[in-house]
């Protein structure tokens, strides 16, 4: 059992101001594995007024010290990778291989990448008639969800770190011992007292409490559609800055001239990942008419390979991270069948020989028009949803047919035809045949899934401010 019921505030582990606790279930077991103090207003005020001490020195350092500061990190985050990586699938549910391969690593290379990308950073710029000079915003608040423990939290802090900027970072309730190993880390490396605060607590308290607190000038929250508004809302009265990544309802387009076996491998794993809870997955597999059948066969064929079961065992889907998901992702595979579409594979209800913890069946809809609930909306579950297409017009039209915009793939053979995909989808990350994620390239969405972009230079970019100086 872990009862981590204190925050770290100004370089000290410190007791809640508050009596309440809130237990954190394994997701696989459904075991409360420990709890964790629900912090106050009070806890926060202490946490911003500590960040706000610290940054007139932190965001003084210079680039190099900041870089050391972030190589230091690194190294120190790889020693505690172990830890990192059972603590994930405990709290996540995330099976160990995915949790090392994927969540352990996601973080490595934002703290690695953070510092590669600061060598190549210029806060200053001569411009001839004017100097343009880049400054750190000031003390960032950041809000995390519990998909990717370490993907968002450590995205934030490194690129706020190489800024200078000191946080305040509130993880979800539901996932926050991998963000107390964070703390341990920098408290490890001496980072500076002040530029890192964790202090944990609910949405409405501590959530709410940042992005309508005075001396907090910038907040980077990753999080639902929902709370992005409620966070803008707030950010409004002090005209705090913001940077929201949101949710997803990504298309992936199958050419023609794809290889069929390798395009269901993708589409398969896109819902199996994470059990489906990415936003950035494709979940709209957008299939030309002429292939659909053997498309269908083909994702039917390769689903077995992505076995579900315990994440301590050699399964690749684990639970999801709760009922209340669990519920929601039931609600859905609900209504794609009332709403007529062709389910092929899955189906409501746990799988089969798993009667405890938060196990969904990984479904599979065909004939789906885009139109749908199950094709509008983010389920955040293993539910994948075909659609046919007759024209490469037509199959651009029904990807952007969406209030998202974070993501967009596209498989096949023929450059010409990749790259008018590519362009035509309006999202701010498309990947061509399965691509490796590049952690320089930017990350972030058009439309309703957010403002503002995360990952390498585009990241650090969102923890200062521009200024231009003339006549000097
Ligand atoms: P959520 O919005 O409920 O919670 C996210 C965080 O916000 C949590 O820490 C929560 O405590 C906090 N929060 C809740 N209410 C708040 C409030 N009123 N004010 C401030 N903070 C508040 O989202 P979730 O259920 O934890 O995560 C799932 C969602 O996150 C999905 O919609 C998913 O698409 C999205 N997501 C987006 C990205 C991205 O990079 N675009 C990545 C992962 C997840």
């Amino acid at each position: 059992m872990r009862n981590e019921l204190k925050h770290y505030i100004n370089g000290e582990w410190v007791a809640s101001s508050g009596s309440e606790t809130m237990d954190v279930i394994n997701p696989a077991t459904e075991e409360v594995i420990g709890k964790i103090s629900l912090g106050t207003r009070e806890d926060l005020d202490k946490a911003v007024e500590a960040a706000k001490a610290a940054l007139p020195s932190f965001s003084n350092t210079t680039k190099e010290e900041r870089i050391e500061l972030l190589e230091k990190i690194t190294a120190e985050y790889e020693k505690r990778k172990d830890d990192i990586v059972e603590t994930i699938t405990d709290e996540l549910g995330s099976p160990l291989k995915m949790s090392e391969k994927v969540h352990y690593n996601m973080g490595y290379q934002h703290f690695s990448e953070a510092a590669k990308a600061l060598k190549d950073f210029s806060f200053s710029e001569d411009r001839g008639g004017h100097k343009i000079v880049k400054e750190t915003i000031g003390v960032s608040g950041l809000i995390t969800p519990w998909n990717f423990p370490t993907n968002q939290t450590t995205t934030k802090i490194a690129s706020a770190f190489a800024a200078g900027s000191p946080v305040i970072l509130k993880p979800s309730e539901m996932t926050p011992y991998a963000a107390i190993i964070l703390a341990e880390i920098f408290d490890a490396v001496g980072v500076p007292k002040g530029v890192f605060n964790l202090v944990n607590g609910t949405g409405d308290v501590i959530g709410d409490g940042i992005s309508s607190h005075p001396d907090i000038d910038f907040v980077s929250f990753t999080g639902s559609v929902a709370t992005g508004q409620k966070i803008m809302k707030n950010a409004s009265e002090t005209i705090k800055n913001f940077a929201l990544e949101l949710g997803g309802k990504s298309p992936l387009v199958v050419l023609e001239d794809a290889d069929i076996e390798k395009a269901a491998k993708g589409a398969v794993n896109h819902i199996a990942m994470n059990t489906g809870q990415v936003c950035s997955a494709a979940t709209r597999i957008i299939v030309p008419s002429s292939i659909k059948k053997e498309f269908e066969e083909a994702v039917l064929n390769v689903l077995p390979k992505f076995p579900v079961g315990s994440p301590r065992e050699k399964s690749f889907i684990g639970p999801l991270i709760s009922k209340k998901q669990w519920d929601t992702v039931q609600s859905y595979i609900e209504k794609g069948i009332d709403e007529g579409a062709n389910l092929i594979a899955g189906g409501t209800g746990k799988p089969e020989g798993i009667d405890k913890g938060f196990y969904a069946r990984p479904t599979i809809f065909t004939d789906v028009k885009n139109s749908m609930a199950i094709a509008q909306e983010e389920i955040f579950g293993p539910v994948m949803s075909i659609i046919s297409y007759d024209t490469l017009d037509e199959a651009i039209e029904i990807s952007n047919d969406t209030v998202y915009g974070l993501a967009g793939y596209v498989i096949g053979n023929n450059h010409e035809t990749l790259s008018k995909v590519a362009h035509g989808i309006k999202a701010g990350r498309i990947t061509v045949n399965n691509a490796a994620a590049d952690f320089t390239a930017p990350f972030g969405g058009y439309k309703q899934s957010g403002i503002g972009r995360e990952w390498g230079d585009f990241g650090i970019e969102e923890y200062l401010e521009t200024k231009a100086i003339l006549g000097l």
